[in-house]
């Protein structure tokens, strides 16, 4: 591992007490962070730890309504250090709900940090007009309907009222669709990170966790047949709330 690896994965985690309060879910973040993947690389270039001027991507958590809740049991959100100017700077947040935080898997934790770790991509790639984003997709028109939810939800960010027709709902729909072009990444990456951790589970296994919070997507209906939702359903609901017949262990606390 390269010194600039460890300085990126050192800094990332810094929200309160996040790392008092959640010890070994810190270490599974950390340990996810750090295995070696494209989508890794692409994420620690983007919150360049060696930059000062670069946007900070950072962990934390609390007690999360369910409204506020991604499918998945955290969320990720641009924060403006000055709202009402849109020309302020921002970091982007990813926050872990704690109850799913002392039931969850290993597994389920690295899944989810690597979902929201897209999340806080697609957040940060709108707000600086990334133009290569578009390039590597495989369907500009998601990015489309990404780019106008992402407009009338940074006007809400920003002002407090959305510009046009901003939901939630909406906004979630157009990232997931978007995220759908990164399920090979996450689960390869997640892969990684099981087998580094001892695990022996097989490619089904890893593509189950890669498409959860992604339910809501035509991907997921189109793609997928009934069977293999289930299963995939089965699996990530094990792993999410800890329960038999779960392969990760969970921390507790
Ligand atoms: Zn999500």
């Amino acid at each position: 591992m390269e010194v600039g690896e460890v300085d990126f994965v050192d800094r990332i985690i810094v929200k309160g007490d996040f790392e008092i309060a959640f010890p070994c879910q810190t270490d599974i973040i950390r340990n996810t962070l750090e295995t070696e993947s494209s989508l890794n690389a692409l994420i620690a270039n983007t919150f360049d730890m060696d930059d000062e001027d670069s946007v900070d991507l950072i962990y934390s958590s609390e007690a999360l309504t369910e409204g506020e809740l991604d499918l998945i049991g955290a969320k990720a959100d641009i924060v403006f250090y000055n709202p009402g100017n849109p020309n302020s700077l921002y970091y982007i947040s990813v926050n872990f709900d704690q109850d799913y935080l002392s039931y969850a898997t290993d597994l389920s934790i690295a899944s989810v940090t690597l979902h929201e770790n897209v999340h806080a991509y697609l957040l940060y790639a709108l707000e600086e007009n990334e133009d290569w984003l578009i390039e590597g997709s495989s369907d500009n028109i998601n990015y489309e309907i990404l780019l106008e939810s992402y407009i009338d939800y940074r006007a809400y960010k920003i002002y407090g009222t959305p510009l046009k027709s901003f939901t939630a709902m909406n906004f979630s729909f157009a990232h997931h669709e978007v995220i759908t072009e990164f399920v090979e990444e996450i689960a390869s990456t997640l892969r990684e990170y099981g087998e580094n951790q001892g695990y022996t589970l097989g490619n089904e296994f890893y593509n189950a966790m890669a498409w959860g919070g992604l339910k809501e997507t035509l991907a997921w209906t189109l793609d997928l047949t009934e069977q293999k939702r289930q299963q995939y359903e089965n699996i990530f609901l094990s792993e999410h709330l800890g329960v038999y017949p779960a392969k990760g262990t969970n921390c507790g606390n």
